[in-house]
């Protein structure tokens, strides 16, 4: 069936040209089956639609793009799957089209290829130092959960290099770098050669055109000759292999322009040193055809000693298999030579990518990442047959890291491991800046301290003066280096300031009790250590500065009032970690309770203030990012917190008793309540109530409003 003219005719006339279907539907229908072959239509159905009317700024329709990326791969004999997210791979960022509409038309799957793709092009190289670019290139496969990911940016990069000559010349530059620094590197980690070359050939000619161009024409004057060279011996080759009834193809192999550079500027070598070179591919039948064809070619040319290798036998460590050997050639050139069965050059050439090549008989159908561990763990088996090489770790590493990569304000790279939050980033920048930071922005907007990085945020540290790390940070930092600085803090701050802290706090809780210290008294304080046990008023100031006692507690024992009668307003002090010798009160707006996630704002005259995260005030704060803690609940608190929540309920006799008596059920107290409006039929009600957490308020609403005149039931938050 012709595909090619089915899927053009089923365009609307100003898309019947061929933008290069024709040509993508043969090479596909040389490996998928026809069900495939219709999804990947739909999809370029799907991708023309979408990008109808958009060109590309060479001129040419759009869909041209995505689809010479799909060719890219179809080439290496990807799978639907792949070939369907190519096509698809700009459609989320540059159309109207939405990811829900490609998972729904074309699964989950391609859908989260698609969305891959589209996170890769958001985040942005930014500086290029060296470290920065290895650092980059990490980041890029750390944020990669399918490799196939990779191979359609890769492929993406090489279409756009490819029609990179309609930029203006300093984007060309840019794309240029960018192409050398992260792509080629990425493509030759992986084993991609054929993508590799491709990517390093077009990233010299753009970046350094002149040079390009120079050695392009020296290479033609001297390919003049070479290449004759070439033909003879392969015609030689030829047949003598067929003379054996041995079928090979022999390929000439050209080294490409990049490499010649390369070689030349780092071995500061003539040109022709690096060129004559002759490089052969005999690419054979199978295993045994290879054998007798280096047999073969032995008998045509000497071989030199010690540069034979049978890769084939045992295999490099990604996988690579060959047969390699250097000939003396005619006039004494050196001839160097590999021979290998096209399943064989398949890998050479794909690298990780032939892990999904499409096989017709592959009947695994694991998660992508299983997929490659599998992969790994093959390259593992064939390890032990003993060569060495960093392929494998290089590799484990990159496509599974337990490393994230975020950016700092000025686009530095900065590794941490996964889990880590803002402080271990403050920290990572410096032991100052951790010390002293109180809040902290990721992708410019505030957060949390705790707050988990994820890969490629940008993050920004916000320092005060004479800030000091808080104690509670060490619940939550993952890294080495916070951990040790915030205790040795905390060790510097049990000598003189702990005593001093606590002396003020105790004072200060004294002077709320109309007392002081100097009220107490020698006399009575003497007492009161005995009772408590320790030896002197320091020892007493410490525990209390080191949060070890609660001042209002203190100061009430000192002045001889009952313990008993303590209210929950003081022992607040308790039930948010960290901040202990701090007052604490809660905002009114949103009312927090446990289990709410919150945040602490410092105020002059009140302490601490918690809000809930969401609370709408505070965008009012957030102008001064400074006054932001981050705050946590202690673990097992047993009080009780105001709450706000709201009714809807049918206007029946009886019905706000009813809700009364619920709540009263459910173990909580009613302090208010409030009739918000009175509609004809309906009554809006707000509850200020006592719960002790957020699973009791919600066993109370979930009560609530099961009731038979209850509409709705909502928790308030201004
Ligand atoms: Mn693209």
């Amino acid at each position: 069936m012709d595909y090619a003219a089915t899927i053009l005719s089923k365009l609307p006339g100003a898309n019947r040209r061929d933008h290069g279907v024709r040509r993508l539907v043969e090479t596909l229908q040389s490996y998928l089956s026809e069900e495939q072959l219709a999804e990947i239509t739909a999809a370029y159905e799907f991708g023309a639609n979408a990008h109808s009317g958009q060109t590309r700024k060479t001129g040419e329709a759009y869909i041209t793009h995505p689809v010479a990326v799909a060719q890219e791969l179809a080439e290496m004999h990807l799978d639907a799957q792949a070939i369907t997210a190519a096509i698809l791979h700009d459609t989320v960022e540059d159309t109207s089209a939405s990811l829900d509409d490609i998972a729904e038309q074309f699964g989950s799957e391609v859908a989260l290829l698609v969305d891959g793709v589209s996170k890769l092009d958001q985040i942005q190289f930014r500086s290029h130092a060296e470290a920065q670019a290895e650092s980059f290139r990490k980041m890029m496969l750390a944020m990669i959960e399918d490799i196939r990911v990779i191979l359609v940016k890769l492929a993406d990069r090489l279409h756009n290099m490819q029609t990179l000559g309609a930029m203006p010349a300093h984007k060309k530059k840019r794309i240029a770098r960018e192409t050398l620094d992260i792509y080629a590197p990425i493509a030759n980690r992986l084993g991609i050669n054929r993508m590799k070359v491709q990517l390093e050939d077009l990233g010299f000619k753009h970046l350094y055109p002149f040079r390009y161009r120079v050695l392009e024409s020296a290479l033609k004057k001297s390919k003049g000759s070479q290449r004759q060279i070439v033909r003879k011996i392969s015609e030689e080759f030829s047949s003598a292999l067929k003379d054996e009834g041995i079928a090979a193809e022999i390929i000439g192999r050209q080294k490409h322009l990049y490499s010649i550079y390369k070689k030349m500027a780092e071995k500061k070598r003539l040109l022709s040193d690096v060129v004559d070179v002759y490089g052969f591919r005999i690419v054979a039948e199978d295993v045994n055809a290879c054998y007798q064809t280096l047999g073969i070619v032995h008998s045509l040319y000497k071989p030199m000693p010690g540069r034979f290798k049978d890769y084939i036998a045992i295999p490099r460590i990604n996988g690579y298999q060959s047969l390699h050997t250097t000939l003396f050639g005619p006039k004494g050139l050196p001839l160097e030579v590999q021979i290998r069965t096209r399943e064989m050059d398949r890998l050479a050439e794909s690298g990780v990518a032939s892990h999904w090549i499409y096989k017709a008989d592959d009947k695994s159908d694991g998660s992508p990442q299983r997929r490659t561990r599998e992969w790994l763990a093959n390259l593992e088996e064939m390890q032990q047959s003993g060569t060495s090489e960093e392929f494998l770790e290089s590799v484990k590493v990159d496509l599974f890291p337990d490393k994230i990569y975020v950016f700092t304000p000025k686009g530095d790279i900065m590794p941490l491991p996964k889990g880590a939050t803002t402080v271990d980033f403050a920290y990572a920048v410096h032991t100052d800046i951790g010390d002293r930071c109180v809040a902290a922005k990721v992708n410019r907007g505030l957060v949390p301290l705790r707050t988990e990085l994820q890969n490629s945020q940008t993050v920004e540290i916000i320092t005060a003066k004479g800030a000091k790390p808080n104690p509670n940070w060490l619940t939550f930092v993952r890294t080495a280096k916070a951990r040790t600085a915030i205790r040795q803090h905390m060790k510097n701050l049990r000598s003189s300031e702990s005593v001093d802290l606590g002396k003020r706090l105790l004072d200060r809780s004294l002077k709320g009790l109309g007392s002081s210290l100097r009220k107490v008294g020698k006399v009575r304080m003497a007492e009161a250590l005995k009772e408590l046990g320790l030896g002197d008023d320091t020892a007493l100031f410490e525990q209390v500065g080191l949060g070890e006692r609660l001042p209002p507690l203190t100061a009430r024992f000192l002045v001889g009032v009952g313990e008993d009668d303590t209210d929950t307003e003081n022992s607040a002090n308790l039930v948010i970690a960290g901040t202990e010798g701090m007052v604490i009160s809660y905002a009114k707006c949103c009312f927090p309770i446990p289990g709410d996630d919150v945040m602490g704002y410092l105020t002059a005259g009140r302490g601490i203030v918690i809000h809930r995260n969401q609370c709408g005030n505070l965008s009012n704060f957030r102008k001064q990012p400074e006054k932001w803690i981050s705050v946590t609940w202690e673990k097992d608190i047993d009080l009780d917190f105001a709450c706000q929540i709201q009714t809807d309920t049918r206007n029946k006799p009886g019905v706000l008793a009813e809700v009364a008596a619920t709540i009263a059920d459910c173990g909580s107290n009613i302090e208010q309540v409030e009739v918000l409006g009175r509609h004809e039929d309906c009554s809006v009600l707000s509850f200020l109530l006592q719960v002790k957490s957020r699973v009791h308020l919600a066993r109370i609403m979930r009560s609530v409003r099961n009731m038979k005149n209850v509409i709705r039931v909502t928790r308030e938050c201004a």
